[in-house]
């Protein structure tokens, strides 16, 4: 791949791949979709011999992001799940993986259920709290998985110091998906792996799920190629392709993300149906001066707390018509999405409660729609939430059932 001479973010991910066809000068680098590639003679493979175990098209991807994110070496991986899957293959049965009690809710099932069958041991904590972390490094942890901002409550860890205090022997991961690399750059702040769903901003476009590992060293960059071969979970050349021409607008799009963010935040922050808001971009947020010193943007992703019961999520989510009532995040189209019964759907309700995602949690990808549109749909629908119950009253209360009937204890 040629050089970029640069070590701006919004160039190099713009540049990914730009000019290294060599043999038609195509300014966009060419998808590779053949399976296997000839040998040069017997004993003699080219550079790349089969699509599973390397792909051009896949490594530009792979170099791009491992630029990104200030690595070694990068992965891409068919999913997310799949490059979670990959960090994984560094533990062994017995060893102790330390991860957020807040992760998303596939994290959680994939890390319960490895650990169910025994392939190692894990104990999922509240990274805010010093105390569980006091208790947990006397257990001797062999990985510390952090995902900040966590999904869905946009909870903020400490990457330096949570790093810093597991120390050298501990292999340190970073979910960097809320963010991208454009916000935050993991390896830049002590973790030895960043794994990304680039399903959300990096391709952007929710037309692709992916996934990377990218490495700190070429020792583990090496390690997670093995095993990316070995399981056979390399993402395809087309959606590699795809996927580095979501990057090349990363930047940008990222910019009006975060632009729209702050207005929807402000609007919520008025709106007397919003019981509570998350945000790392708030001042009021437990750990905004972490998000402050840690990112260099505060994303664009935003939960709060509906005041009612979930009689009024629904009427708020059936009543937006820019919104699209959905899973995933991070494309350019605003998304709604109720965590409790979807993106977190494979946590025990028990753990649920534990972590903090009530039924009444409504989890926003703000996209980069006109904002104006934007708040005007939530208008709509937050009013919209809270009206339906109060018509429904007045209803009743004209056939005659007392008033105090009608009155659930969260009604607002
Ligand atoms: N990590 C985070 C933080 C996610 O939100 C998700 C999916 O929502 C994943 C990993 C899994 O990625 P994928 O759906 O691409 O497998």
């Amino acid at each position: 791949m040629t050089q970029i001479a640069s070590n701006h973010q919004d160039t190099i991910a713009v540049r990914a791949g730009v000019g290294s066809d060599t043999q038609f000068g195509a300014v966009i680098p060419p998808l590779y979709l053949s399976s296997n590639y000839t040998f040069s003679d017997l004993d003699q493979p080219r550079k790349y011999d089969y699509s599973r175990s390397g792909n051009p098209t896949r490594d530009i991807l792979a170099e791009s992001l491992a630029k990104l994110e200030k690595g070694a070496g990068g992965v891409i991986t068919a999913t997310g799940m799949s490059a979670i899957l990959l960090a994984l293959q560094l533990l062994e049965p017995g060893d102790l993986l330390v991860a957020p009690h807040d992760c998303y809710g596939g994290t959680f099932r994939l890390f319960s259920s490895l650990a169910d069958k025994g392939c190692f041991d894990i104990l999922f904590i509240d990274q805010n709290d010093t105390h569980a972390i006091e208790q947990v490094l006397l257990e001797n942890p062999k990985m510390l998985w952090i995902e900040t901002p966590s999904n869905p409550l946009l909870q903020i860890v400490d990457i330096t110091e949570l790093c810093r205090q597991f120390g050298e022997n501990v292999i340190k991961v970073v979910d960097n998906t809320f963010l991208s690399p454009i916000q935050q750059t993991p390896l830049q702040l002590g973790a030895d792996l960043v794994v990304h769903s680039t399903t959300k901003y990096i391709n952007g476009h929710s037309d692709v799920v992916g996934g990377a590992v990218i490495a700190n060293t070429p020792e583990l960059h090496e390690k997670m190629s093995w095993w990316a071969n070995c399981l056979g979970i390399t993402a395809s050349p087309f959606d590699s392709f795809l996927t580095t021409r979501g990057l090349r607008t990363l930047d940008v799009r990222i910019k009006q993300h975060i632009e729209n963010t702050k207005h929807v935040v402000d609007f919520l922050q008025s709106h007397p149906a919003v019981e509570k808001i998350y945000y790392p971009g708030l001042e009021t947020h437990t750990n905004h001066h972490v998000a402050k010193k840690q990112q260099s943007g505060f994303g664009a992703m935003i939960s709060f707390e509906l005041k009612g019961e979930i009689a009024n999520v629904k009427q708020l989510v059936n009543n937006l018509s820019i919104f699209s009532l959905a899973e995933s995040l991070g494309g350019v189209e605003s998304l709604i999405c109720h965590p409790a019964t979807m993106t977190h759907a494979a946590v025990p309700v028990k753990d649920q409660i534990k972590a903090g995602i009530n039924n009444n949690l409504l989890r926003l990808s703000i996209g980069i729609e006109n904002c104006q549109d934007l708040i005007a749909d939530l208008e709509i629908g937050l009013n919209r939430s809270q009206l339906s119950l109060i018509e429904e009253v007045i209803d009743t209360k004209a056939s005659g059932i007392p008033e105090k009937q009608l009155q659930g204890e969260n009604y607002v």
